[in-house]
């Protein structure tokens, strides 16, 4: 039988916004109650050193979201492992179903569900993706030792995949659709500086291919953006870091959305079109996506959410 809680504040999500979320929450003497979701921790768990947390000059991203969920235990936030599967914000008090079967009623909700890799959107990308096929370097790097490597994209993802995944491979080509990078000069310092590296400007990936038994990448066709030639690029591992895309199924339906995705809320605020319901972090915001903004956000988030639960008591 499933069971159902009520809470007066339920965050989704478990990023740097969900965990800050539940520090100020939990502060504010709401007693918040955080489903973590698919990937506990969120983006940061697939990362390695992170440089621009204040505070840590360097942190690796796993320790860095280890020490935001203890802190909001610590403060009083209920932390669950678990998926919100739907979520009714047709009426208060909000409806979340979980995998687990239990029910959560809440006063407030707090969105920080995030942003997860996008992908090419090739067949044989989705062919190959698991044998050969990766959007995580950290989880998947090490399998590739001696080995040649491509790697898609011009961000700061694609370049700290990149330079990571030289501990590894024997040569790491990292192929960009333009002639410009836009990660920070300090990684591209670090990029044009590997001799394990070359940049390949201008071309995109047309086909991934393979065996099929053992199923597993031999290589790239790549084409030119400005000829259209095509060249072949033999590989054994293919990271696709091209950026990401806000988790906004849950909500789709029920919210305005701008970006492409991105759950909109009030200029200044965490405030979404329903009263109660507020978005912080990579879900709502596609132009800064930085731990220390999201963080940002998920305090934003927990004062308006503390605010609106005051009016209405
Ligand atoms: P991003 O900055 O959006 O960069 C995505 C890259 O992929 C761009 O270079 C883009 O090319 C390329 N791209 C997009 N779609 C493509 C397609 N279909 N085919 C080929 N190339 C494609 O994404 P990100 O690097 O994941 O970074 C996301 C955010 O997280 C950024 O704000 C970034 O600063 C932040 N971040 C920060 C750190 C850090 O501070 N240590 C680490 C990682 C990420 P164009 O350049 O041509 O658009």
């Amino acid at each position: 039988m499933s069971a159902t809680r009520h809470t007066k504040v339920l965050i989704i999500g478990s990023g740097p916004a969900g965990y800050t979320a539940g520090v100020y929450a939990s502060r504010a003497m709401l007693e918040p109650i955080l489903i973590q979701g698919i990937e506990p921790g969120g983006q940061l768990t697939t990362t390695t050193e992170v440089e621009n947390w204040p505070g840590d000059s360097e942190v690796q991203g796993p320790d860095l979201m280890v020490r935001m969920e203890a802190h909001a235990r610590a403060m009083g936030c209920e932390i669950i492992g678990d998926i919100v599967t739907n979520l009714d914000l047709s009426k208060r008090p909000f409806t979340a179903q979980t995998d687990s079967g239990t029910v959560y009623t809440a006063d407030a909700v707090i969105l920080c569900t995030g942003a997860r890799a996008k992908w090419l959107g090739l067949p044989s990308e989705e062919k190959f993706k698991g044998f050969g096929v990766s959007a995580c370097a950290t989880c998947d790097g090490f399998f590739y030792r001696g080995m040649e490597i491509v790697v898609v994209g011009g961000g700061n993802t694609a370049v700290e995949e990149a330079l990571f995944l030289t501990n590894f491979a024997s040569k790491v080509t990292l192929i960009h659709r333009r002639d410009e990078l836009r990660a920070e000069k300090i990684l591209i310092n670090r990029l044009e500086k590997n001799p394990k590296i070359e940049t390949l400007w201008f071309h995109e990936i047309e086909e991934v291919y393979g065996t099929d038994a053992p199923l597993g990448v031999e290589g790239v066709k790549v084409k030119h953006t400005k000829t259209g030639e095509i060249t072949d690029i033999a590989c054994k591992g293919v990271f696709i870091a091209i950026g990401h895309a806000p988790a906004s199924e849950l909500v789709k339906d029920q919210l305005a959305l701008h970006s492409g995705g991105y759950v909109s809320v009030e200029a200044g605020s965490t405030r979404t079109a329903i009263a109660g319901v507020f978005a912080a972090g990579d879900l709502t915001d596609h132009t800064y996506r930085q731990a220390v903004t999201s963080a940002g956000m998920g305090c934003m988030a927990a004062l308006d959410a503390e605010k609106f639960i005051a009016e209405q008591e």
